[in-house]
């Protein structure tokens, strides 16, 4: 083992603040959001500048040593989890919005910037960053876009991939990709920063980001819809779609299940007047709050009078469209009240409720006792479906159950051609059901350029899928 070595060298290049071990490195370096068990790496490091992030991979490279890339720790998919004989490289000390440029409408950023802290940066020159999501105060560009996030704003303007101009990108043996031109038409060969969009750190840390903006709508205005049934749901995305063309921000829809739920969670009276099978909760944005609230309540009577929706809210204030959030987002809410096992899903639209209902079936009639609850970015073609594991009767373990529940759900959508993740990504916990959705050629083709960027298996190894085993070890 050279680990002193390796570690003198890291504390020479990046100075001795940079670099923490064993008992230094806190706890939330050692596991993310997803429940997956807490590692402690060989070390730390926590560099400021592309420089350093180069020469802290050039000397893992060099001692064939394992480099896990973290961001805000904030991932479901046990993706920025350390491994014992690597080191986690954060890049929460890298967090420089560095220049708004309000003419273009872009922004530049350092990875290691909180969603938060761009979001802000845009809106404080009249500006919006299309990406949101839950967990926006603490996960960080380089994450969301190592991920591909999706979120919230997708059914407007598409995932954390379609918000990028350009990149910096470091790749394992310490070599600087400088892919930050900020131009949206460049059909110079390969687009090569889509590699890494979406790639867990398994091709290259993204150390800097030049981000599209849009102007920020001066109003937005939500609204929850009962609908008394799916094919409802899907009219209603259509309608709203046509009546607010590239306005519909949001378009979230809840099964009974989930709604009821979230209500008697947080205390809540409903909003509407009794139960029914589906809630959306949209939002439209634009000019004037008064009359896009007034076309709204239009375009939802006319629904009404045709059946396809039953009852309505448009909130009246912005206190009153938080609450209506506050129902969708008990998500949050989950690991308090439940043992919970999520899924990911994409599936065309036409599809998705007649999948969820099979789940819910397969799944009731392997445990009776069985709670699930639906909701989606439905406009995205996204299903989250989460089961309770402590309502799984017969005293399985939360592992034995959470596997035998995958078993279930991942086999009915292999009938359907389904995605396993539309928006978390594969990371730890995915990696066994990722055949599901991808064929052996397109396997073949990722391991081919991992091969490629990463010969020695050195970017966050053994994340997404397993590749053979390179030397990997401290040498
Ligand atoms: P991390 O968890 O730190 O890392 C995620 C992956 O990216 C890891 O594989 C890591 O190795 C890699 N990585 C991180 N930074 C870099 C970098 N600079 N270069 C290369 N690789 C890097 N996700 C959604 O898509 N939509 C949602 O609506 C959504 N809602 C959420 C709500 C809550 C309450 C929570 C806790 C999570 C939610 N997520 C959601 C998941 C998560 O927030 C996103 O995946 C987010 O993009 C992860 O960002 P992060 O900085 O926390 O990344």
């Amino acid at each position: 083992m050279t680990t002193p070595s390796l570690i003198e060298e890291l504390v020479a290049a990046l100075g001795a603040d940079a670099v923490r071990s064993g008992d230094a490195i806190d706890a939330r370096y050692q596991a993310d959001w997803s429940g997956t068990a807490p590692v402690l790496p060989l070390a730390l490091l926590r560099p400021a500048s592309t420089e350093q992030v180069a020469a802290a991979l050039r000397i893992c490279h060099t001692h064939r040593v394992p480099v896990v890339p973290q961001g805000g720790m904030t991932g479901l998919a046990g993706g920025a989890v350390p491994q014992l004989d690597g080191v986690a490289l954060s890049l929460e000390r890298m967090n420089a919005i560095e220049r708004v440029d309000a003419a273009a409408a872009t922004i530049t950023v350092q990875a290691g910037a909180t969603l938060q802290a761009v979001q802000e940066a845009a809106l404080a020159q009249g500006l919006l960053f299309g990406v949101d999501l839950g967990a926006r105060g603490t996960c960080q560009i380089g994450g969301n876009l190592a991920t591909n996030a999706g979120g919230n704003g997708v059914v407007q303007y598409g995932m954390a991939r379609e918000q990028v101009l350009g990149l910096e990108v470091v790749l394992a043996d310490g070599t600087v990709l400088p892919m930050l031109r900020p131009m949206l038409k460049n059909n110079t060969g390969y687009d090569l920063k889509h590699w890494f969009i979406g790639s867990e750190g398994t091709l290259g840390i993204i150390t800097r980001a030049v981000l599209v903006l849009r102007p920020a709508p001066r109003a937005r205005v939500s609204t929850l819809v009962a609908l008394p049934d799916y094919a409802s749901a899907i009219r209603l995305l259509r309608r709203l779609q046509a009546r607010f063309p590239g306005a519909l921000a949001a378009f979230e829809l809840m099964w009974d299940d989930f709604f009821s739920t979230s209500l008697r969670w947080s205390q809540m009276a409903s909003p509407l007047s009794q139960a029914y099978p589906f809630q959306v909760l949209a939002e439209v944005t634009g000019h004037v709050e008064a009359d896009l609230a007034e076309a709204l309540q239009n375009t939802l009577g006319e629904a009404m009078e045709d059946g396809s929706v039953l009852d309505a809210v448009v909130a009246q204030s912005q206190a009153q469209a938080r609450a209506l959030w506050r129902i969708r987002e008990a998500t949050a809410e989950f690991p308090t009240h439940l043992a919970p096992i999520n899924f990911d899903i994409s599936l065309p639209l036409d599809q998705i409720d007649a999948f969820a209902e099979e789940c819910v079936q397969a799944l009731t009639a392997r445990w009776p006792t069985q709670r699930s609850f639906r909701f989606g970015h439905l406009g995205d073609g996204n299903l989250h479906l989460t089961t309770d594991a402590r309502s799984l009767a017969g005293g399985i373990s939360l592992a034995e159950a959470e596997h035998a529940v995958e078993e279930i759900v991942y086999g009915l959508l292999a009938q359907r051609g389904g995605s396993v993740s539309a928006e978390h990504g594969i990371g730890l916990h995915k990696k066994p059901y990722l055949h599901v959705s991808r064929t052996p050629a397109e396997l073949a083709a990722m391991r081919a350029i991992k091969q490629a960027l990463d010969p020695l298996n050195l970017l966050n190894p053994g994340k997404v899928f397993d590749l053979h085993p390179f030397a990997t070890k401290a040498t």
